[in-house]
């Protein structure tokens, strides 16, 4: 994937969590405050804004800037963490001119670490990490970007239907009758339309 890519990359994430807005708020509404998928769709709009202005010969530098937009614009407790989850997957590509499987894998890797230790969270503590957790496990096993899109983002859908189950243990979902169980994870659902979205795009343009 190269920068020009990335740019565009950025552009349908923006337009996808504008159409989704209203859902993964929704979601937020049953186990929070409601205001996930407005986050989400502003976080996207700075990052596609930002991308647009970066230096499209360096990926990483794409991702990087998006990350941060995001991270300043996105606000919620989600936003500085999906923030950090762009930019550590573009680190591993700074001052390269296209994102490979191999430094995706890196980058996907780096992304679970970093949002496990800045979060403070685990496994089925039913937070975004549920997605991303075996997004990046799946991911791990593929041979080509496509099928690592691809297994990366089934992956994360079916992280998601499994947070209905779990008990919240960060989070406003904490707080609510019955810690959530019944409903899924807004966090987890963006994650997983995150990889979805990455599918689709890197499919249709390659
Ligand atoms: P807020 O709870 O501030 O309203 P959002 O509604 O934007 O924030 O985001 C809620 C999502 O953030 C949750 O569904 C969960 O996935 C994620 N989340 C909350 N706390 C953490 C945490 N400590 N680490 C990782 N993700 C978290
Ligand atoms: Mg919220």
């Amino acid at each position: 994937m190269t920068g020009t890519e990335a740019k565009n990359l950025f552009r349908a994430l923006a337009d996808t969590f504008e159409t989704q807005k209203g859902r993964l708020g929704e979601l937020d509404a049953a186990v929070g405050d409601g205001d996930h998928g407005v986050g989400m769709a502003r976080g996207f709009a700075r990052a596609r804004d930002a991308a647009e202005s970066a230096d499209d010969t360096d990926v990483g530098q794409v991702f990087t800037s998006a990350g941060r937009a995001f991270m300043a614009g996105a606000g919620g407790a989600s936003g500085p963490i999906f923030g950090l989850l762009l930019i550590e997957l573009g680190k591993p590509v700074v001052g390269k001119d296209a994102l490979s499987l191999d430094l995706l894998k890196l980058g996907v890797g780096n992304a679970v670490a970093a949002v496990t230790r800045i979060g403070k969270v685990e496994p089925r503590d039913k937070t975004m990490l549920d997605a991303l957790l075996p997004a990046s496990e799946a991911l791990q096993r593929a041979g080509t970007l496509e099928d690592g899109l691809a297994r990366a983002a089934a992956a994360a859908a079916r992280g998601v239907e499994k947070t209905a189950e779990m008990e919240a243990k960060k989070g406003r979902a904490r707080y609510v009758e019955g810690k959530g169980v019944g409903h899924v994870d807004p966090g987890a659902a963006s994650l997983a339309l995150f990889f979805e979205t990455l599918c689709a795009n890197y499919r249709a343009s390659s």
